[in-house]
């Protein structure tokens, strides 16, 4: 009996480090899966403006006085703007998952924080008809501990992804309170996620459609970029949606976290 008992715990020993083994091996194989897909993303991203640079610039240098100069210099401005965002997005990125990211914390208005970036953008949701505005409840914080500079560059991201996605209607933000947080809600009428995307849409380089959002240019960090910058400030992120009808992402931000607490990096999530 004795022995049996010890060559079964023995088995099960030697199956559990098998165990344990094969299963080192599976995450192995999935992160160099997921450098290779991330190395085949970015020189996709690299490849397709850096193409269209060097063709419009032999196209110049063969015949300066084509009459197409004026598309081929908006093609090679567009490119270049491109290639800018994605370099600055990938940089975010490595800083943000190499600890080096600073968040700033300090109190801010975060309606003044708001009405900068929709002023900002309501020329660009105007050029497509679109009517972009705030609507305020009257328990939105008028203070609040935050990065302003990382607040901004959340809201242009959702802001700029709800006109980019959007045809007709309206975009809202909206700002209310809920308990202790701020919530913010970007509010569109475009053409909505897909259910089963609602979540991955926030890892790196996830589209929905990639022939689809090839067509409206852009890098699939944004998203991933936002939801660290929201947690990395103990808040959280999330999207619901109607095929057709239109997406809403929310995010919530606390409004007391303390500067000390705030500006701690290993603030978790609630
Ligand atoms: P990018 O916009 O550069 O592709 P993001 O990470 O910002 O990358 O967004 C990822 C994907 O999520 C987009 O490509 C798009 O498919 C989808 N998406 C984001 N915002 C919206 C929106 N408001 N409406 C519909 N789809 C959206």
């Amino acid at each position: 009996g004795v022995i049996l008992f010890i060559l079964y715990s023995r088995i099960k020993l030697i199956n559990h480090q098998k165990k344990r083994i094969e299963e080192e091996k599976n995450r192995a194989e999935q992160s160099e899966r997921y450098v290779e897909q991330f190395l085949t993303n970015i020189s996709h991203e690299i490849r397709t403006p850096m193409h269209a640079i060097s063709g419009m610039v032999n196209a110049l240098l063969r015949n300066p006085d084509s009459e197409f100069k004026q598309e081929y210099l908006e093609v090679m401005r567009i490119s270049s703007d491109n290639l800018l965002v994605l370099l600055n997005d990938m940089l975010d990125l490595a800083k943000i998952e190499s600890g080096k990211i600073q968040i700033i914390s300090e109190e801010i208005k975060p309606l003044q924080v708001a009405t900068g970036v929709v002023n900002l953008l309501k020329f660009k949701a105007s050029e497509k008809g679109l009517d972009l505005g705030i609507d305020v409840s009257e328990d939105f914080p008028e203070t609040m501990v935050s990065d302003p500079a990382r607040l901004t560059q959340v809201l242009i991201n959702l802001i700029g992804n709800a006109i980019k996605f959007t045809d007709k209607g309206q975009i809202r933000l909206r700002l209310s309170r809920e308990n202790d947080w701020a919530r913010f809600e970007i509010v569109d009428s475009g053409m909505g996620i897909p259910a089963e995307k609602l979540q991955v849409i926030f890892d790196s380089f996830e589209q929905v459609d990639q022939v689809r959002t090839r067509e409206y240019g852009g890098t699939g960090l944004g998203l991933s970029i936002s939801k660290k910058l929201i947690e990395l400030q103990g808040g959280r992120i999330w999207a619901e949606s109607e095929l057709g009808k239109g997406s809403t992402f929310i995010f919530e931000l606390p409004i007391h976290s303390s500067l000390a607490e705030a500006s701690n990096p290993n603030l978790k999530p609630h």
